[in-house]
């Protein structure tokens, strides 16, 4: 594929993991590895017996996987799946590229940056963040190059490098001792539901260990209400996983009365409000779409983006376009399956499914 002068080959499989990719740009030419899978816990009390040098606790944000990396002097972010997603490339270079390039610069050639792209103005995940409503770039890990491979930088040593470069990190929490963190990360995470924050990233301060994942139930079943606005799009996938993740959160926490009732009708609207307002909607003829605003630094990148989504076969289209400030500002609409599906229903009466 290619970006701006890039070449690149996405790697779908392979010793580097899941969204490696090469890229040869400017004469230069380097391999990113892919971002490993983070293992979920279900059960907080579980964590001494993985963590027993004690662990540090990491917000983790809800947005979507970027890593950076130099190539030929230049800097490019490449998405989870091992693209170039000229969005995010366009955006983030204007936002906080210098400040990538200069840290990059400071590391051995092939180190690679990883963070998460949050707020409401990009194609993937839309969660608003008070310290960044719109687009902003938290960087959770650094790979740093080491002989044929990549070593993570200790905890607190690239929380101080992220800072130094004027750069974001997600936030780090704290650092517990193991007999002491299950009670801590509770109080975290019960904090982080009523804040409407998603979970945390727990680490060995040295990466001696595998980190592990957990959150809370507002992101648990605040992603099945999200899911279930498209229920054979993503609801259908969604579902499952997170009532599993919400079981053995409510066995923990020994919920009883009122505030297990609470918490079901909670879970059941989650599943069937948003769903039910998707047939209502297209039986009245306004099927929903999702919809949301691009802001591209330029017309051209605009133009390299709609011939990306093209490539991968993103159905897409443009409501409104008008320049801001210098800025190229789109609305776009991303089409769903699920109005189809539904419409079908509402016709035939049958259900495809059983
Ligand atoms: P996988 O199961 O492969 O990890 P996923 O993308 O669905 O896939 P998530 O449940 O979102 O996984 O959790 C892992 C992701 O969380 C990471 O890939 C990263 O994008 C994001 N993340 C947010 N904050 C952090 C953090 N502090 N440390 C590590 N990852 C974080
Ligand atoms: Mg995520």
């Amino acid at each position: 594929m290619e970006y701006k002068g890039a070449r690149y080959v996405p790697l779908k499989k392979g010793g580097y993991g899941k969204g490696s990719v090469i890229i040869y740009y400017n004469g230069d030419a380097k391999l990113v590895p892919g971002y490993p899978s983070i293992k979920r816990l279900v059960l907080l009390s579980k964590v001494p017996e993985y963590f027993p040098d004690g662990v540090s606790v990491e917000e983790k944000m809800n947005g979507y996987n970027v890593r950076t990396v130099l190539v030929g002097n230049e800097l490019f972010a490449v998405t989870r799946g091992g693209y170039l997603c000229p969005y995010t490339n366009a955006r983030l270079r204007e936002e906080v590229g210098e400040e990538l390039k200069d840290l990059l610069k400071t590391l051995p050639p092939g180190s690679v940056v990883a963070g998460e792209v949050v707020g409401t103005e990009n194609p993937y995940v839309r969660v608003e963040y008070p310290e960044e409503p719109k687009f902003g770039y938290f960087i959770f890990d650094i790979f740093v190059r080491e002989g044929k491979g990549w070593k993570q930088m200790p905890v607190y040593e690239r929380h101080e490098l992220v800072k130094r470069y004027g750069l974001k990190s997600v936030r780090l929490l704290g650092t517990f001792e193991p007999e002491e963190a299950p009670q801590k990360i509770k109080e975290i995470i019960d904090r982080f539901d009523v804040e409407g924050r998603e979970g945390v990233v727990m680490k060995d301060p040295n990466y001696k260990r595998e980190p592990a994942k957990y959150t809370g139930s507002f992101t648990n079943i605040g992603d099945i209400e999200q899911g279930m606005l498209y229920p054979f799009d993503e609801g259908k996938d969604y579902l499952f996983p997170r009532i599993v993740r919400e079981m053995f959160k409510v066995y923990e926490e020994r919920l009883e009365g009122r505030a297990f009732e609470e918490r079901a009708l909670w879970l059941g609207k989650a599943i069937l409000s948003p769903s039910v307002k998707a047939v209502k909607a297209v039986a009245e003829g306004n099927p929903i779409h999702e919809e949301f605003t691009l802001r591209f630094p330029s017309e051209e990148d605009l133009e390299e983006y709609l011939r990306y989504a093209r490539a991968l076969g993103i159905k897409i289209s443009i409501l409104e376009k008008e320049v801001e400030d210098g800025w190229t500002v789109v609305r776009v609409r991303k089409y769903k399956r699920t109005p189809d599906v539904i419409e079908g229903m509402l016709k035939s009466g049958h259900t495809p499914l059983d």
